[in-house]
């Protein structure tokens, strides 16, 4: 029993249904305030960074959802015309959910493999996928701004092999199509919500996607709408950013980025403050980066750093010497992967309370540590300089940044 029984059929609900959902919960996340402190992007990236204004985008899901439409009509009669679908009993629920789940991995496949070659195949991309891709800061009614023929291919294709294979009715259909939209605009609001189920109970989620959006991710995260299995399979998985976390005093910044086992891991250090981090972790091999610009200038010689087992620790000199009011350039929200390191951290009145012996350096593992910075090195990067890291027995004076060996 539900409650459209008796007055629209279930063809006619699966088509228009998800449209509807589209619409009030991507106008719901429209019609909330700024909640800067849970935005993924400023709202200055928003308008900087997205190439076109939100009339067009409104335009441009219309014209999808109307083709979606027909199609998704049309495939609804046809098949309940010949009596494979849209019978008019209900398996059980039990059926029902192994079904939905069936249709998520059918979905989530079919997805995958046809977003990676709309990347892979430069017409596609050029003509039809980058359409997308012109908001590189999501946001829920950006979901669907697609070229027609993405949501043709991608969306009401994917649609309608996942309802076929996983021989759902067509009312388990309205279900499970109403689902994957409101979980496509989720992935697209641009906001980190406390509380957000879809976040905790999805790796692949705003912030998973959210990285596809970015040029740095352009290559990764290709995993769409439930799942990131795909990505993890075939190496294109990126999960966000490592953690950083940050203090300082007057001449030093102590950055710390929170990642177990990190391999291939090099700073690009740049003295105008540019700092990019990249690493790979776990048993695949994980790709992590970070590409921030610091509030001020550094000096790139006289800055080094550690690897440890847990995570690699930055002392970044200041090339003057003054406190900082924030860790980056940008100003407005601070990015969720950035946080204050409450142990390290004092403020500025505080300063000569703490010795630089009081430091504590967690479980810092400096037997791991290689001398210079040839490892790795890049002659495309060679304006900069990889950080040079103290040896075992070398005690470092922070202050200074002078070695005792
Ligand atoms: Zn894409
Ligand atoms: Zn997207």
């Amino acid at each position: 029993m539900v409650f459209w029984e008796g007055y629209v059929s279930d063809e006619v609900m699966g088509t228009f249904a998800p449209i509807v959902v589209y619409w009030l919960y991507a106008g719901m996340f429209q019609l909330l305030p700024p909640l800067d402190n849970y935005r993924l992007h400023t709202r200055k990236e928003e308008d900087v960074k997205n190439a076109v204004p939100l009339r067009s985008v409104v335009k441009g899901v219309l014209v999808q959802q109307l083709v979606q439409a027909v199609v998704a009509h049309v495939l609804f009669l046809v098949t309940s015309e010949t009596g494979t679908v849209g019978t008019e009993t209900q398996p059980s629920i039990l059926i029902q959910i192994v079904q939905v789940i069936i249709a998520m991995f059918v979905m989530d496949t079919w997805q995958y493999f046809v977003h990676r070659y709309m990347h892979i195949n430069k017409f596609l991309y050029r003509h039809i996928h980058s359409q997308h891709h012109r908001l590189v800061v999501p946001y829920a009614i950006g979901a669907l701004y697609n070229h027609p023929l993405e949501g043709l291919l991608l969306d009401t294709v994917g649609g309608a092999i996942s309802f076929l294979i996983s021989g759902m009715t067509a009312r388990t259909a309205v279900i499970f199509f109403c689902f994957a939209t409101v979980k496509t605009v989720d992935d697209h609001c641009g906001l980190w919500l406390p509380g957000n189920l879809f976040h905790m109970f999805f790796q692949n989620n705003t912030a998973y996607h959210d990285v596809h959006h970015q040029l740095h991710g352009l290559k990764y995260n290709f995993s769409q709408p439930f799942f990131p299995i795909w990505d993890k399979l075939l190496g294109t998985y990126m999960p966000r950013h490592p953690t950083l976390k940050w203090a300082q005093r007057a001449d030093v910044l102590f950055i710390t980025i929170d990642l177990p086992d990190a391999k291939d891991v090099k700073l690009k250090l740049e003295p105008e403050g540019k700092f990019y981090f990249s690493a790979t972790a776990g048993a695949d091999n994980v790709p992590y980066e970070l590409d921030i610009d610091l509030h001020d200038k550094v000096d790139v010689n006289e800055s080094k750093s550690s690897v440890g087992s847990r995570n690699i620790f930055y002392l970044i000199k200041k090339e003057e010497s003054k406190w900082w009011s924030r860790l980056l350039k940008q100003e407005g929200k601070t990015p969720v992967f950035v946080k204050v390191d409450w142990d390290k951290w004092v403020d500025e009145d505080e300063q000569d309370e703490k010795a630089a012996a009081d430091m504590d350096f967690g479980d810092m593992d400096f037997s791991n540590l290689n001398m210079g910075g040839g490892e790795g090195f890049d002659a495309e990067v060679l304006q900069t300089k990889y950080l040079v890291i103290p040896r075992k027995d070398c005690a470092i004076d922070i202050y200074r940044f002078e070695s005792k060996c």
